[in-house]
């Protein structure tokens, strides 16, 4: 019989990469979807992200238990992968309550959901390198101290660590993914690389003459959602439940990685970029760089898609639908 996968946060973009992952795998993928009051805007985003329609969606919200517990009860998971999350760092300063109850707490429903319903399931959580903040450690491994540096921060820390004290307290097997940035054409526009990619296909096409940025010396362990899905999967195939960090091991500005997209449709970044304080954060981590060794040891899992290779599929995905827009 198929295996059957529950995948919390269908509607973003590891959602969608991880349920195509998924169902090349075999199995039965569920997907749980928040109502939105303005009808047919999830059936819209769904479409947008390419989530197959085999893919079967399942009405719930991380704040209400009583969803997820009945959920648990609807579809008897084998895997259960909570990717559910007020993700957007800049965000969490403007809704810190929001972010702790969804992205901090909102873990424990699922987790409570899962004991009380679902115990032999896989469990999964969504672990963030923004974990690591303020750093410490020239490359940041599963033994890296944490140092949060805003309330999104904080409140993936809380879930990591629930995630780690049911899998001690109750004997889950649940397993946290430590992931550094990964992006894809389906990432947010809010999100720096994708914001880049769509800012530089709208000067290219002459919809904008400059991208506004904030701190461009921030650096970041960018990798690509595709390869990282796979490392979420291969985490809950272990017979033993742990923690692993998933990154490159190669770390770069912003502000070269804005390069690189301008590079590819033949312009020069210096003349079009501007520098806005309004993009400054409040708190900054600097510099993120991850150590992926354990994930290569114990998963036999490796990147595979360069950040080059990323940004140019992210820029001509840009750039194909911005042209589609306009025509
Ligand atoms: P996205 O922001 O693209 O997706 C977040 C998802 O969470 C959306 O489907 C959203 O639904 C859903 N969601 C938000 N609030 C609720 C709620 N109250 N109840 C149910 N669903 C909710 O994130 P990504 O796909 O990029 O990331 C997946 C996870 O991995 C997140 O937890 C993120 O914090 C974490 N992460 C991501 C990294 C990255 O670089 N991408 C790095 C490390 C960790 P809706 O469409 O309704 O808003
Ligand atoms: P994060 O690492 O989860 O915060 O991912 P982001 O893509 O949102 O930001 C990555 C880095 O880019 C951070 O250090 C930001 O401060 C920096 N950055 C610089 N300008 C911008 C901007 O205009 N938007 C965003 N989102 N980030 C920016």
């Amino acid at each position: 019989m198929a295996k059957r996968a529950l995948i919390t946060g269908i509607t973003g973009q590891d959602g969608a990469y991880l349920s195509q992952y998924l169902l090349e795998q075999g199995y039965e993928v569920f997907g749980v979807v928040r109502r939105s009051s303005h009808f047919g805007v999830a059936d819209h985003r769904l479409r947008w992200l390419g989530v197959d329609k085999s893919v079967q969606l399942l009405d719930g919200n991380l704040s209400d238990l009583s969803s997820l517990i009945r959920l648990m009860e609807q579809v008897k998971p084998d895997e259960v992968y909570n990717l559910a999350a007020q993700s957007f760092v800049a965000s969490s300063w403007q809704q810190p309550v929001l972010t702790a109850n969804i992205t901090g707490v909102g873990v424990t429903n699922v987790l409570e959901a899962v004991r009380l319903v679902a115990p032999t399931a896989r469990f999964y959580q969504a672990s963030s390198s923004e974990m690591y903040g303020k750093i410490q450690e020239a490359a940041q491994s599963e033994t890296t101290p944490f140092y949060p540096r805003s309330p999104y921060a904080v409140a993936k820390l809380y879930g990591h660590w629930i995630t780690v004290n049911y899998r001690e307290s109750f004997g889950l097997h649940a397993s946290s993914g430590i992931l550094f940035n990964h992006e894809s054409p389906l990432r947010g526009i809010e999100f720096v690389t994708r914001k880049v990619t769509d800012g530089v296909a709208r000067i290219k096409l002459g919809l904008e003459k400059e991208l506004r940025l904030g701190n461009i010396d921030a650096k970041r362990d960018w990798g690509h959602a595709k390869d990282y899905v796979r490392a979420m999967w291969l985490m809950l195939q272990q017979d033993v439940a742990d923690d692993y960090v998933v990154a490159t091991g190669t770390t770069t500005t912003v502000r070269d990685m804005c390069r690189i997209a301008f590079a590819h449709v033949g312009l020069e970044m210096e003349g079009h970029l501007v520098i806005d304080p309004a993009f400054f954060r409040p708190a900054e981590v600097d510099v993120l760089l991850g150590n992926p060794a354990k994930a290569k040891a114990k998963l036999g899992w490796v990147p595979e898609i360069s950040l080059e290779t990323m940004i140019r599929e992210m820029v001509d995905a840009d750039l194909t639908r911005l042209t589609r827009l306009s025509s």
